[in-house]
This record gives structure tokens, sequence and C-alpha cells, in this order.
């Protein structure tokens, strides 16, 4: 290989380009980080020993705020026998069998899950985890157990969630003597609809979550045809019956829908508490064309 010649020419363009860069380096250092924007202030308000919002928008109801602690709590109801840690049907998806997370991802790396396995149970941490495979309507199975906290209560006492098409959350708490907002409790579509009853068993205690979900359906612009609907069961109670979901579910907005494909992974919330999964399976559910 030849050395091209340095020419006296070529050596101050050179320093020029070099001192350019220099410059250049130097002037964005110069520049100082802009002031972080002011947090608006949020206020939080409790009624009847409840904390919430009410100066969210209203609900598309027009009678309740989102997150609105005057909504009333679901009744408490005492759950009976289930099975639980059940095997799965033969045709199902084994997304945690407490072996190893491998069918799931960090939701926001797509690396490797942050979550700890042990004596069977996954336990969360971190960061949000999503399914690596994608699923359309679904039948899903769950277990869960919140952890014995004391000194927390309302939404800090064991939260995380199952959000379907990772988008739609099923709120996990624990509710068991714990009073929060309504749209937010136990077996709620975050946000949006409280669930018809509280059937929580005790932190510390297997639960279990049964859900059925048909997916959103939109046309070729976008716009909403069908909504998506789901029905909860939480210890073998209904807790959400063939419920319309309003949309995307989030802190403090009502449900609005993001235009989706017919797929999407399930994922599971990390919510700075430490809740126990295990024995989760899906299975994919045909739906009947026919009218
Ligand atoms: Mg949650």
């Amino acid at each position: 290989m030849k050395y091209p010649i340095i020419t006296p020419m070529l050596r101050s363009q050179a320093l020029l380009i070099l001192a350019a860069l220099l410059i250049g380096r130097a002037g964005l250092h110069a520049q100082t980080p802009a002031a972080p924007e002011p947090r608006p202030k949020i206020k939080e308000t409790v009624i009847n020993g409840v904390e919430g919002f009410q100066d969210t928008p209203m609900q598309p109801d027009g009678l309740w705020h989102v997150h609105d602690p005057a909504r009333p709590q679901p009744p408490i109801v005492k759950t009976g026998e289930f099975s639980e840690k059940a095997p799965a049907p033969s045709d199902a998806v084994v997304l945690f069998d407490g072996h190893d997370l491998s069918q799931w991802q960090d939701k926001k790396t797509g690396g490797p899950v942050p979550w700890n396995v042990r004596d069977g149970v996954a336990i969360s941490a971190k960061d949000d985890i999503q399914t690596t495979q994608s699923f359309g309507d679904l039948q899903l199975h769950l277990e869960f157990r919140e952890p014995v906290l004391h000194g927390r209560y309302g939404q800090d006492r064991g939260n995380s969630g199952v959000f379907l098409m990772g988008r739609y959350e099923i709120q996990v708490l624990d509710c068991y003597h714990n009073p929060t907002y309504a749209d937010g409790a136990t077996g709620a579509i975050y946000g949006q609809h409280p669930p018809l009853v509280n059937a929580c068993r005790p932190p510390g205690e297997w639960q279990t979550y049964d859900i059925l979900f048909n997916v959103p359906h939109f046309d070729d612009s976008g716009h909403l045809l069908t909504p998506a609907y789901v029905t909860v069961l939480q210890n073998g109670v209904v807790v959400q019956n063939h419920q319309a979901i309003r949309g995307d579910t989030n802190w403090r907005v009502p449900g609005s829908y993001t235009p989706v494909g017919s797929t999407g992974p399930i994922a599971l919330q990390y919510h700075n508490n430490s809740v126990a999964f295990r024995n989760i399976w899906v299975r994919p559910m045909a739906v009947d064309q026919e009218p």
C-alpha cells in the first residue's frame, strides 16, 4: 500500500479540519443543559380514607373522575375453593412453569429479564417484562402472591399488573383490607373499569387470574371497529364480565386507542413491589366468525 504524500498544503487543511472539530466540541461542551421543566403539581384527594384524584378528566360515564376516590368500593366477596397450581391444558403455551423466564424479555430493553426465579416462583424486579411471543385472542392463567407489607397503603401495596397486548392493564394489587380508588383496585381495567367485586385473598396467599381476552379491531385508516373485550376471574370469581376496554390504560388519563395489529405480547409490571408469580400459561383462542 502506498502512503499518501503529506504536502504542506494537505497538512494545513488537516489542521484546519482538526481546529474546526475542536471548536465544535468546545461549542457543544459550552452548552448548558436545559433546566428541567417544573413538574405540574399533582393533587391527591382523600375521601373516606381512600386516596385518589378529582383533578383528572371525567370518565365517559360523566359520573366519576379517573381514579376518583369517591367512586364506590367494589363489594368484598370471600372466595371459595378453586383450582390453583393446576397443570396447564395440553394445548397451552406454558409461559412459566417454575424453572426459568426464557419465554420473556425485558419490556424496555428487549434483553434478558431482570426478575428473579427462586423456588419455582418468579419475583418482579427492576423492569416490566413481556413475552417474546405475541398473541391474539387468548385465555390466560396465572397465579400471583402479594408480599406482606407493613405501612404501605393504596397503590403502594403490592402493585403489579398484567398488560394484554402489552398495553391494556388488568391491575394486580393487594386490596385485602386496603381500599384504593376503585378503577385501580385488583382486577380493575386500570383507570377505566373497577372490578365487579373485591375477591382478594390476604397477602402471602396465592391467588389466581383467569383471563379471556379479545383483541380490538381497526380499519385500514386506524379507526376503531370493535374494542378489546376482557373477562377476568380472580380466585374463581368473575371480576370483569366481557367488559369493553376503552383503549390504552394509563395513570390519570381515560383510555384511548392507539391503532395496533392483531397480536401483541403479554406483559407483567414491576411497580416498586416484589410480587411473586407462578404457573403462567396461555391458550390462543379461536373466534367463531359466524354471527
Ligand atoms: Mg399496576
